[in-house]
C-alpha cells in the first residue's frame, strides 16, 4: 500500500510555549487528517508540543540532531535525546544548516544514520541554488547532494526526501510544475537501487508553500507532500495546505 502523503511544518526558529496554541487550532481543523502532519518545532518545544497533541493525529520532529549518540558536544542534541521528547522525525540537512553551519552531505549521511538508529524518520533535504539552477546544474547538484547525503540503510519507512531549492525557500518563488516534476522523478529513479522500497519514499516540494498554490503543487507527480516553512507557523494557513492534500 502507497504510503500517506506528508504535510511537514519547519517552525525554524521560531515559537513560544504560547504559539502551542496552534496546535490545539490544528487539531480542531483536521481531526481525522487525510494526510500525515508533522511540526518539528525548535528542539525546546518538542516535549510540551508532543504533550500539547496528545492523542490527535499530529507528528511532532526536530529540526536537527548530532551523529553521535552522546557525549562531550556542547549545545548539541542527540537522535535519542529527540526519540525521548517525543520526535518521530527529524529534519536533516536543511539548506540554511548547510549553509550556516557548514553541514556537508557527509555530516548530514552521518546524522541520518544517526536518527534511523534512533528509531526516527529521517527528512534529508536537497536543493539547488539559483546560481546553480541558471548554470543548468540544477539536476547534478540534486543527484550529488542524494548520493552523499542518504546513508546505507535507508528504506521507505525511516527517510523522507524533500527537494527544497534553496531560492524558494521564504522568497515567494516557486519552480514551474514542470521544473517540480523534473527533479522530482529525477530524484525517484536516484532512489532506485540505493534506498529500499523507493517506490514509496515519500517526496516532499519546498519552497513558498501556501494554501494558495497546495493544491497544484499536490497534483505534480511524484510529489507526496510538503515542508513548509512560514505557512505552517499559524493553524490557519498550514490547515488550508492539509486540505490540499
Ligand atoms: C523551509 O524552510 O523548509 C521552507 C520551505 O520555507 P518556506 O515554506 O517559508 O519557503
Amino acid at each position: 500500500m502507497a504510503p500517506r502523503k506528508l504535510a511537514a511544518g519547519n517552525w525554524k526558529m521560531n515559537g513560544d510555549l504560547a504559539a502551542l496554541a496552534e496546535i490545539d487550532a490544528l487539531a480542531e481543523a483536521h481531526p481525522e487528517p487525510g494526510c500525515e502532519v508533522l511540526i518539528c518545532p525548535p528542539a525546546l518545544l518538542v516535549h510540551p508540543m508532543k504533550g500539547r497533541v496528545g492523542a490527535h493525529a499530529i507528528a511532532v520532529g526536530g529540526q536537527d540532531c548530532h551523529a553521535r549518540a552522546s557525549g562531550a558536544h556542547t549545545g548539541d542534541i542527540s537522535a535519542a535525546q529527540l526519540k525521548d521528547a517525543g520526535a518521530d522525525y527529524v529534519i536533516l540537512g536543511h539548506s540554511e544548516r548547510r549553509a550556516d553551519h557548514g553541514e556537508t552531505d557527509a555530516m548530514v549521511a552521518a546524522k541520518a544514520a544517526a536518527a534511523h538508529a534512533a528509531g526516527l524518520v529521517a527528512v534529508i533535504c536537497v536543493g539547488e541554488t539559483e546560481a546553480q539552477r541558471d548554470a543548468g546544474e540544477t539536476l547534478a547538484v540534486i543527484g550529488a547532494q542524494l548520493a552523499g547525503s542518504i546513508p546505507a540503510g535507508a528504506t521507505a519507512a525511516n527517510t523522507v526526501i524533500a527537494y527544497e531549492p534553496v531560492w524558494a525557500i521564504g522568497t515567494g518563488r516557486t519552480p514551474t510544475n514542470d521544473q517540480i516534476a523534473e527533479v522530482h522523478g529525477f530524484m525517484r529513479d536516484q532512489l532506485g537501487g540505493r534506498v529500499g522500497d523507493s517506490g514509496n519514499v515519500r517526496l516532499l516540494y519546498g519552497g513558498s508553500v501556501k494554501p494558495g498554490n497546495a493544491a497544484e503543487i499536490f497534483a505534480i507527480g511524484d510529489v507526496d507532500g510538503a515542508l513548509v516553512g512560514g505557512a505552517s507557523l499559524k493553524a490557519a494557513d498550514f490547515s488550508g495546505i492539509i486540505a490540499a492534500l
